[in-house]
């Protein structure tokens, strides 16, 4: 049986693999049209601080409306433009967009919004971020630097090249904060983090994922949280669904908060409803309820 078996399994394999590179290149090809076309769009996901339970921060997240596949997320395609070099293309447009959007709305509503974007360890190589020109991009919208939070890996931050150290610096420099994001997943390393100016820890989804009051992840995110504060960073903890999640990490003394619990990422029209109506906030578990203003 397996003599039969084998050539046909092979066969098998074989087919699958020209498929799943049949779509790798058909979505490589439309990658590379998709920023001209417009297909590209940013949805934001608030984030709560959890001292006044207000919306003072947003992250944009990218998204691509594909015209036969409809919207593809970035977990299907960040990785093929990091590949391809459309990375850097990519990245400008969504620095561009989430930009314009945030001084727009804090023209309109909140004074104060911060967009965080997330950014690939590509863009602080030689010929990545011009950062007069992003600083000049700022001006041209009447923008502090400290209105853009620049998410990166943690990984980013064992990269010693001069480029990439410089890079961070000059923004950092120039106003603009970092994140570390997906925190405790990568190779932490205390000294690196000591090396930049890095103004908040965003914990995993994954810490928080089985979040309960005697477990291991609750000292992990306890010991995060303590650290961070020594260190003069500020926490956010990511992926919180259930109420009883958010009470945990605010008993940790963590600072802000983003989940489903309080919303999905939405599009910018749905946002921007939020920011309207902003005389809840979506905290569930703050009482009472206060002004987003
Ligand atoms: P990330 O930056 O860690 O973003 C958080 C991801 O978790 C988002 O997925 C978000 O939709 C999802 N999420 C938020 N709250 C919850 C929750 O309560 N429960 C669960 N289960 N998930 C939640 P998304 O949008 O699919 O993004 C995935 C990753 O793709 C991001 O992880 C980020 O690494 C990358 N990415 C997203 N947008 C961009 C971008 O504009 N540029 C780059 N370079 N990468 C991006
Ligand atoms: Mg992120
Ligand atoms: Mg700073
Ligand atoms: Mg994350």
């Amino acid at each position: 049986a397996s003599k039969q078996r084998g050539p046909d399994s092979f066969t098998f394999f074989d087919e699958s693999m020209r498929d799943a590179l049949r779509l790798k290149n058909a979505t490589l090809r439309d990658l590379n049209s998709a920023r001209k076309k417009g297909q590209f769009e940013l949805f934001y996901q608030p984030i709560i601080n959890f001292e006044t339970g207000q919306i003072t921060k947003t992250e944009a997240l990218i998204r691509w409306q594909h015209p036969e596949r409809g919207m593809i997320g970035p977990m299907d395609f960040v990785m093929l433009a990091e590949e391809s070099g459309l990375i850097h293309e990519m990245g400008e447009w969504i620095f561009e967009t989430a930009t314009q959007q945030v001084a727009e709305w804090r023209k309109q509503f909140s004074p104060n919004l911060q967009v965080s974007i997330n950014t690939s360890p590509l863009q602080y190589r030689e010929n990545g971020i011009d950062v007069k020109d992003w600083q000049q991009q700022l001006e041209a919208l009447n923008l502090s630097g400290s209105a853009l939070v620049l998410e990166i890996t943690e990984n980013l931050l064992m990269d010693t090249s001069n480029s990439v150290k410089g890079k961070l610096k000059e923004l950092s420099n120039a106003g603009l904060e970092v994140a570390i994001d997906d925190f405790g997943t990568g190779y932490s390393s205390l000294s690196y983090m000591k090396k930049f100016d890095i103004d908040y820890l965003k914990i995993d989804q994954s810490f928080v994922k089985n979040l309960t009051a005697d477990s291991e992840d609750m000292a992990l995110c306890e010991a995060i949280i303590v650290m961070a504060h020594k260190l003069g960073c500020k926490v956010v903890a990511e992926g919180i669904e259930t109420e009883q999640q958010c009470s945990l990490l605010k008993q940790a003394g963590c600072d802000f908060g983003q989940g489903y619990l309080f919303s999905r990422p939405i599009n910018a029209a749905g946002f921007e409803v939020l920011l309207k109506n902003g005389q809840h906030t979506l905290d569930p578990t703050a009482s009472p309820q206060i002004s987003l203003h």
